[in-house]
């Protein structure tokens, strides 16, 4: 598919660019550009990682320019990813970028090949009934919690730009202001982009994204099973980061489920605040599908999915075929297993995760929820020692503690090996919801003072001030955000 729409001017950024994917057969995107801003102005820039990607330094009139679509860089070839996707478990055929273009790929500092990607920069031919605009809200909500996600060492999408468009956004709130997020990723290839063709049988194009995909992320694996296998260890990684830091992602959508084991795609996304495993964010999730406690399942759910699009490319007869990918996927549990109980080991600074440990997080995670106690501040207070405040029946907290101790005494850990092991495993700043909202709200008025201050905070996560102690706190009652909109 093509677009006439006119090409913007050139910019001056220099930009090294080389666009593998643009190479793929033409049927895997639709070649698009995005369209200009009326008045781009940047809100948000991320100097460490446009150093990381060898980007040029370039005055900010034309970094706004570029990171809002208005002016194409030379060597941009502006392109939107056909995908599809299961959505709350029903499947869409066709989904694709509908309000993002790939400008292309650059060789980051380090070797990676990165993905340059510009979201709410106009329509595609993947648009449906949408505007192809994101408002300032999802944007910046994007770019808090990518970037709070990067700084905790999860894998992730990142943000290297936020770019208010000067034109205005219609939405149910009403009219909001308009502005570009700047994604940066190894791919944005999902299990959808696979679903994609493998709904049209088309399985020479199954080939080419299985051999591009493998060579960004697991060069290593040996065909579609090599490839299933590192995609299945990969997420199950992810999915124990996220359990063991409280975030929900609200929307595991196969088109929300990147075949690299990234968090991508920051919708109705939240920490918690207080601890209950059923917990749901997201506006649209009415039953719960992807509530906290659900999403390791959630992820092998899709898993099956992606394992069902490579079946045609496995070189064996089909029930061999099955067989073979059925195991793949049922591999995610005892991965998944080890995963959470390394994550959990640190937060609970215990050298190791042994038989028994598992009842004794429960333990907690139980008195936590019957009291309402706050995940990331519990955690937080294992290591400052004052985790018993965070308990409305303090003695709740202090008669697990004794088995806490006898526990790290066995292994004859000593309060200090467990506050090392601690420091990297429980953040004192997560972004929070309502702080995401105030953010937000101030940046609709004007003002975006908040939105710098919580992002400066939320990169040293491990690391509170004492001037972020409000920032550490929960919400109040009154500042309690009930349900996130998706990010449209
Ligand atoms: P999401 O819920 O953000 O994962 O998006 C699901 C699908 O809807 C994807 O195909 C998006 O590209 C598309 N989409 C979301 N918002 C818009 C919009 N404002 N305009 C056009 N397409 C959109
Ligand atoms: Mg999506």
């Amino acid at each position: 598919m093509t677009q006439t729409a006119s090409r913007p001017a050139p910019a001056s950024i220099q930009i090294a660019f080389d666009n593998s994917y643009a190479r793929l057969p033409p049927h895997l995107f639709a070649r698009v550009d995005p369209v200009p801003a009326p008045a781009p102005r940047l809100i948000a820039w991320n100097a460490a990682l446009a150093r990381d990607l060898g980007l040029p330094e370039a005055p900010e009139d034309a970094r706004a320019a570029v990171f809002s679509g208005s002016a194409l860089p030379e060597g941009a070839e502006p392109l939107a990813m056909a995908y599809a996707g299961h959505q709350f478990g029903g499947f869409v055929p066709q989904l694709g970028d509908g309000r993002a273009h790939l400008l292309g790929e650059v060789i980051a500092r380090d070797g990676t090949r990165m993905d340059i990607q510009l979201k709410g920069s106009g329509r595609t031919p993947f648009s449906r009934g949408g505007d192809g605009l994101a408002w300032i809200g999802p944007v910046l909500r994007e770019y808090l919690v990518s970037e709070a996600m990067a700084a905790m060492g999860v894998p992730t999408t990142r943000a290297l730009a936020a770019v208010a468009t000067g034109a205005p956004v219609w939405r149910e709130q009403g009219q909001l202001p308009g502005a570009v997020l700047t994604r940066v990723a190894q791919s944005h290839i999902r299990v959808g982009t696979f679903q994609y063709f493998a709904a049209r049988r088309d399985v020479p194009a199954l080939q080419a994204l299985l051999d591009h995909a493998a060579a960004r992320h697991f060069p290593q694996a040996e065909g579609a099973a090599g490839f299933l296998r590192a995609v299945v260890a990969a997420q199950a990684e992810l999915v124990a980061q996220w359990m063991a830091l409280g975030f929900i992602h609200g929307v595991m959508n196969t088109d929300n489920c990147h075949v690299g084991g990234l968090t991508i795609d920051y919708g109705p996304c939240a920490f918690m605040d207080a601890y209950h495993p059923d917990t749901v964010f997201s506006s649209i999730d009415r039953f719960g599908r992807y509530a906290y406690a659900n999403q390791p399942q959630i992820a092998v759910w899709n898993l099956a999915q992606l394992a069902t699009c490579l079946l045609p490319l496995m070189p064996k007869d089909q029930d061999a075929a099955i067989a073979e990918a059925t195991e793949i996927v049922h591999g995610f549990a005892p991965l998944y297993e080890t995963a959470h109980g390394t994550r959990f080991a640190a937060k609970l600074g215990l050298a190791d995760w042994r038989a028994g440990d598992e009842a004794l997080l429960q333990a907690l995670l139980d008195r936590m929820a019957r009291l309402g106690a706050d995940f990331t501040r519990v955690f937080y207070g294992l290591r400052t020692g004052k985790a018993a405040a965070e308990f409305r029946e303090p003695e709740a907290f202090e008669t697990w503690a004794a088995d806490w101790r006898a526990r790290l005494d066995a292994e004859g850990s000593t309060q200090s090996d467990a506050q090392a092991r601690m420091a990297r495993a429980n953040p004192g700043i997560i972004p929070r919801n309502h702080q995401v909202e105030a953010a937000i709200t101030a940046a609709v008025a004007g003002n975006d003072v908040p939105f710098h201050r919580l992002h400066a905070a939320c990169t040293r996560p491990f690391d509170p001030a004492p001037e972020d102690a409000d920032l550490m706190a929960p919400p109040r009652p009154e500042e309690r955000v009930q349900a996130t909109f998706c990010g449209t």
